[in-house]
């Protein structure tokens, strides 16, 4: 039988999934999509497809690509849906399908336990007889893990410093040396993943495997695949682009001060080291204390603040501080490496062996050798291909490098790739065509293309309505207004609320009327881990939720605790944001038209993914108010609103809304 037909068969109303699974509902959408992504993998296709939400895209390209057979790698942008993925989807496809199938998944190193390092941390806690709170339930949960993967504990955020303690990253490996390397966590999951049909990784790893190979055409972090799919592809670009670029900050020098201190030299070598240690915490504050003073800090705009690297920093005290640190750098490297070649008197002592403590002064003087090289290319390099730029926050200093266009460097890579290609999201067309992700994606024509329309009723489920009357956003007086508006809109839906906003400068506007009048649990963005400020708007109905970027996407709160989703200003990206900048001007130097070829298109698809919170399953119902009138009043807000449903009907008064409600 051919692909695109067993895939049917399975899909069909009465087929296996809908014999098998209570619950499940053909989907015309979902069928027609599953018959597509089988075509695509059977001609070895590049196929772009858009999927609207509810059309069940992720059973529609899994079943095609188990059913041929192949090693597939499914790549997704969020470490959420890779988790879904694997703990919900493949089981249950497992269960029905009638072909036998292994999975397995992939995440970058620093996901996992390093059994080396949770030893000796778990060595140095008997030995402090402290511990912060929280420490002794990581430590018993790693101890009888089966994977290592910190996503299987709850409750444990992940920016705690417990895990930059014990878990693993490239830089502290040591692979066969290592002593715990029989039952290495990262060994276990690169062999079952070796040994699966289905590879579910996500898009950071991918690409981290496809530089490291373009660089080193012998290594490689992914086993061989046949085809891939890649889920929510719409992030594609912003991922590529933070992968074959250069970074370095003050934490992970900070963080490689602290592992130089703790190695494990002998008595002859501990002072030097120690001494060493110091020197690259003292350096690395010292440069971040003068990068500070050289940059503007905008008070209440981020608490991420980036900015274009100025020509001239690297010039005096600035200067002076990087020679330092990079002297440094490099005298760390060279003593480290010098340790680890010692003939093991100096290494001698408590545990662990000296072939173990030889290879973690390996490891240390590779990352201090890898660091120092990482800051050279970024303070020496001014390509015009890239853009040199910094990351402000309380609490690091973040030097970047990053391609201006990641498609040539995309299409290379995909051009090496000869099966199949898929590349699927609920958010990749704009006005109807494909244009802008072909070309941010270095796809040009190589790809055909594919739409299956959302299966909710727009036309009865929701409501989009536009606040036509309030002052313009560039108006001093419009975050004021759009947050008494926004209270006003909550008032009619009864708060279960989410609030996007474009700026944390309006977000914290918005907060202080709510809270001036106190009438609905406020969750902010900030205050309280992501995915519990999400439970609770789940879970306690009628809170509000104000949240900026990142609430824009991936936020799934089906029923009614979501009706209403306020979007305060139009998407644009910030134009003095260096990325975006830098990107106007190449479009701009290469003749293009970046408003009408990058900003607008990149709008409409994060206007998009905004509106694409609120109707999640076929009960809900509820109104988008965008209260960014110049999408009714700019030429350009014809082709934002031609990105969103058509048959959803518009509002421009409050009467409207309540009688919705
Ligand atoms: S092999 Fe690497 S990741 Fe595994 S325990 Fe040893 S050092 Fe850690």
């Amino acid at each position: 039988m051919l692909l695109e037909e067993a895939a049917a068969e399975i899909l069909r109303p009465g087929g296996a999934l809908a014999c098998a699974l209570p619950g499940f509902e053909p989907r015309a959408g979902q069928l027609a999509m599953a018959r597509r992504v089988a075509r695509a993998i059977d001609l070895d296709e590049r196929l772009l497809v858009e999927a609207g939400t509810g059309t069940g895209k992720t059973i529609a390209y899994l079943v095609p690509a188990i059913l041929s057979g192949r090693r597939v790698v499914v790549s997704t942008g969020t470490r959420t849906l890779q988790d879904q993925i694997a703990s919900v989807d493949l089981p249950r496809l497992q269960r029905v399908l009638p072909r036998p199938f292994s999975f397995a998944v992939m995440k970058g190193i620093g996901n996992y336990v390093c059994l080396r390092r949770f030893h000796d941390h778990r060595r140095q806690l008997d030995l402090a007889a402290t511990a912060a709170p929280g420490t002794a339930r990581v430590l018993a949960w790693a101890e009888r893990s089966p994977t290592g993967d910190r996503a299987e504990l709850d409750g444990v955020p992940e920016e705690a410093a417990i895990w930059r303690d014990i878990t693993s990253s490239p830089e502290t490996r040591l692979g066969k040396r290592c002593p715990f390397v029989a039952d290495c966590f990262i060994t276990a999951m690169r062999r079952r993943a070796a040994e699966s049909q289905v590879l579910v990784v996500n898009h950071h790893l991918f690409f981290a495997d496809l530089a490291l190979r373009s660089r080193f055409p012998e290594a490689q972090v992914l086993p061989s695949y046949e085809a891939v799919i890649f889920d929510e592809a719409h992030q594609l670009e912003d991922i590529a682009t933070e992968i074959f670029g250069v970074q370095a900050s003050t934490l992970r020098l900070f963080a490689l001060g602290r592992d130089v201190e703790r190695a494990p030299t002998g008595p002859l070598g501990a002072g030097r080291v120690e001494s060493v240690a110091r020197r690259i915490e003292a350096g690395t504050h010292m440069l971040g204390q003068v990068l500070r003073g050289r940059l503007p800090r905008k008070s209440g705009e981020s608490d991420d603040l980036r900015m274009p690297m100025p020509d001239d920093l690297w010039q005096g005290e600035v200067l002076t501080r990087y020679h330092e640190l990079d002297t440094v750098l490099e005298e760390a490297s060279v003593l480290l490496a010098r340790l680890a070649e010692d003939d093991g008197s100096e290494l001698s002592g408590p545990s662990p062996p000296a072939p173990a403590k030889a290879a973690v002064l390996t490891g240390l003087a590779q990352r201090a050798a890898i660091l120092r090289t990482d800051l050279d290319e970024i303070v020496s390099s001014a390509r015009r291909d890239s853009v040199r730029w910094l990351a402000l926050s309380a609490r690091n200093v973040t030097l970047r490098a990053s391609p201006v266009d990641v498609a040539p460097l995309l299409r290379e890579s995909f051009d090496r790739h000869a099966g199949p290609l898929v590349f699927t999201s609920a958010t990749l067309s704009t006005a109807g065509a494909f244009t802008y992700m072909r070309e941010r994606l270095g796809l040009a024509d190589t790809a055909a293309e594919a739409t299956f329309a959302s299966p909710f009723r727009f036309d009865q489920q929701a409501l989009l309505y536009i606040a036509e009357d309030l002052p313009d956003p560039t108006h001093e007086g419009f975050a004021a207004a759009a947050a008494q508006r926004a209270l006003d809109l909550c008032r009619l839906s009864r708060g279960r609320a989410l609030l996007l906003f474009t700026s944390f400068r309006n977000l914290r506007i918005a907060e202080e009327v709510f809270r001036a009048h106190d009438e609905f649990p406020l969750l902010v963005q900030g205050q309280r881990p992501r995915q519990a400020l999400l439970d609770e708007l789940r879970t306690r109905v009628g809170s509000v939720l104000l949240g900026t970027q990142s609430f824009w996407e991936g936020v799934d709160v089906p029923g009614e605790a979501l009706s209403l989703v306020v979007i305060d200003r139009l998407p644009f990206a910030v134009p003095d944001d260096p990325l975006t900048a830098s990107r106007i001007e190449r479009i701009r130097e290469d003749g293009g038209d970046p408003f009408g070829s990058y900003q607008i298109p990149r709008a409409a698809l994060a206007l998009k993914q905004g509106f694409g919170r609120l109707i999640r399953s076929r009960r809900d119902r509820g109104v988008v108010a965008v209260l960014d009138g110049r999408i009714l009043r700019k030429s350009y807000g014809a082709a934002l609103l031609a990105s969103l449903p058509e048959s959803c009907p518009r509002a421009f008064t409050l009467d409207e809304v309540r009688a919705f409600f």
